[in-house]
């Protein structure tokens, strides 16, 4: 039971406009931790104080 895991090759940086965070090659996400947060907060409606 190996399971691969998914690198990626390239240099990834995140999402976010002006984090230039480079992601890890074993963080499948699209953000850096900092703001992996802040996404998963972003989906919380309840969640209003987060400025956008
Ligand atoms: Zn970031």
């Amino acid at each position: 039971m190996a399971k691969k895991i998914r690198t990626n090759k390239k240099h990834r940086i995140c999402r976010v406009t002006g984090c230039k965070h480079i992601l890890s090659i074993y963080n499948t996400e699209n953000h850096c931790h900092v703001h992996q947060q802040f996404a998963m907060v972003r989906q919380t409606p309840s969640m209003s104080l987060i400025k956008q």
